[in-house]
């Protein structure tokens, strides 16, 4: 299967690769969501049915006006800062179980930024300053803090989805809000 919002090819080896930061793991013989992005089944199409203008990931960046392109970079940077958050996050956390679900989330969350970089025809993925998270003692108030992150973050899709008139963006923005939603749920069922 392959995945039309970030364009990866989905198997028998990678289906459950990011499963600690699903909301319901993918089974082998049932793939709920993009185990990279993940966007729900909704967006995974057997790969022989897909073609050129099912890929949503590669809208023509020439097609995209410049309100679309700058709220493009800020949804990338967006991702990029709450990416090495869930990084430093996976570092400090104490239980097994709350790192696996950071890491899991912080790669699903770098996977976004790249599916705003191609959206937008950016040349590099930046680098943020290093934000020192260490005050943040427990696990509960890294979650906490993640939960805040993840209402931004479904915020800010809602929000400039609304603004953004090529409807293909507008559909990826919808995918992702989806996303930052169960993300959400995630941090609260902790
Ligand atoms: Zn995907």
């Amino acid at each position: 299967m392959k995945c039309l919002i970030c364009g990866m090819n989905i198997n028998i080896n990678n289906f459950n690769v990011n499963n600690q930061g699903l909301l319901e793991t993918n089974e082998s013989d049932h793939i709920k969501y993009c185990p990279f992005c993940g966007v729900s089944a909704t967006y995974l199409k057997p790969e022989d049915e897909t073609n050129f203008k099912e890929e949503i990931y590669k809208v023509p960046t020439e097609s995209l006006d410049e309100n679309t392109l700058i709220i493009l970079e800020h949804a990338m940077k967006l991702e990029i800062f709450n990416s090495d958050f869930y990084k430093a996050a996976a570092k400090l956390a104490h239980s097994l179980a709350v790192k696996e679900t950071f890491v899991a989330l912080s790669k699903i969350e770098y996977v976004h930024a790249i599916v705003h970089q191609k959206l937008g025809g950016f040349k590099q993925i930046p680098t943020l300053v290093d934000i020192d998270y260490s005050k943040h003692k427990s696990d509960k108030s890294l979650m906490e803090l993640a939960e805040n992150r993840e209402i931004h973050a479904a915020r800010f899709y809602e929000k400039q989805g609304n603004k953004i008139n090529n409807t293909i963006i507008k559909e990826v923005f919808h995918a992702l809000w989806s996303v930052e939603r169960e993300h959400i749920q995630i941090a609260r069922n902790y």
